[in-house]
């Protein structure tokens, strides 16, 4: 049995081909069952009624479609929906759709937790529990496809649990899939890679020879306090980081989370103009999502517009972004924590009766 959704969709096309031949069936089926993958999908292959039963079943026994299970689902006032999945082994990650004007972007987890513990991020708190497989990335944007085909992300962001640079094999077979026709047929510029800046990562990433999108966590201008909100810091330093995209053809987003009081001061915002100027790169200003991370409050919404000024007086092209899911928990990690802390104080109640 092989798993389609785990190869690239070239591969999937040569084994069903293989495989059609071996039963004999006309090939032009191939062109019936590959799509079903990624372009149309379908939940099962019993779905596939362009082909007949008895096919169908013999699909379903030399190639199960594997599924996301779908424990919850959230949609805030402003449009955002966030997705828990269950990946049928005990543990779970997160995406969540963001939609704005005609584009639909889904942002997506690459691992379960994160290992790399930085303050501000909820993720961060729950400690690395293993990687995702290619199919288990790609599969979170066919699964929102599955469940309504209007929602179909226009846009891909490696920015839910994980570092994705640390998953690389399996992120890099995802990135084909996400973006080969025969695919989820994505274009590279309207997908993006978010990573705190994993040097090995970055060399491997450079190489791909698609325009993929780059956007490095920055969240501080100094080696000093990066250090205190990104323990990163330790291995791959700010500087060498900021070496390290001269590597990319492409123009890099570096994305900075104000944090009241930390990193919000027009000193910073100095400091890091210094350092986004010569890289001309775009500053994505983000607001701390409100929860997601104890004992830290978001900047002001003066401080947050003051400080996006401050960057383009110093000739920084600056975004700042709205909060999107304010009333969902739509930080990065913060629904699966949420849910385990409930789980955590149901089971507590429920041994206190007993
Ligand atoms: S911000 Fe990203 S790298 Fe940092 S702990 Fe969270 S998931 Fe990991």
């Amino acid at each position: 049995m092989l798993d389609l959704l785990s190869v690239p969709p070239e591969t999937a096309r040569l084994r069903v081909a293989e495989w059609l031949a071996q039963r004999a069936e006309p090939a032009y089926r191939t062109t019936q069952i590959v799509p079903r993958l990624w372009q149309r999908p379908v939940s099962t292959w019993d779905q596939a009624t362009d082909l007949p039963a008895e096919l169908r079943g013999a699909l379903a026994g030399a190639f199960p479609l594997r599924r996301l299970g779908l424990s919850a689902r959230q949609r805030s006032s402003d449009g955002t929906e966030k997705y828990l999945w269950d990946l049928g082994d005990g543990e779970a990650i997160e995406s969540v759709l963001i939609p704005e004007g005609k584009r639909r972007t889904l942002c997506i987890s690459s691992q379960v937790g994160c290992a790399l513990g930085c303050v501000f991020c909820a993720t961060g708190q729950m400690g690395f529990r293993r990687n995702l497989t290619a199919a288990e990335i790609a599969a979170q944007v066919r699964e929102v496809i599955l469940l309504d085909p209007l929602l179909t992300p226009s846009n891909v962001v490696f920015m839910g649990m994980g570092e994705p640079l640390l998953n690389w094999d399996a992120v890099d077979a995802a990135l084909t899939i996400l973006n080969h026709p025969e695919g989820l047929g994505i274009g590279a510029r309207h997908i993006t890679v978010s990573t705190v800046g994993i040097l090995p990562g970055l060399a491997r990433l450079a190489r791909r020879p698609e325009q993929f999108r780059l956007a490095v966590s920055l969240h501080a201008p100094t080696p000093e306090l990066r250090h205190e909100l990104m323990p990163i810091e330790k291995k791959y330093r700010l500087a060498e980081v900021l070496a390290a995209l001269g590597q990319f053809r492409r123009r890099v987003t570096l994305e900075y989370v104000l944090i009241g009081g930390k990193n919000d001061a027009l000193e910073h915002a100095d400091r890091l103009a210094q350092l986004a100027r010569p890289l001309g790169a775009l500053v994505n200003l983000l607001p701390l999502h409100p929860g997601g991370a104890p004992g830290l409050t978001p900047s002001t919404r003066v401080q947050m517009v003051a400080f996006e000024r401050r960057l383009k007086r110093h000739g920084v092209e600056a975004v700042l972004r709205r909060s999107r899911g304010l009333d969902i928990s739509a930080a990065c990690g913060q629904l699966r924590v949420e849910l385990e802390a409930g789980r955590k104080v149901r089971a507590e109640e429920h041994a206190r009766v007993e």
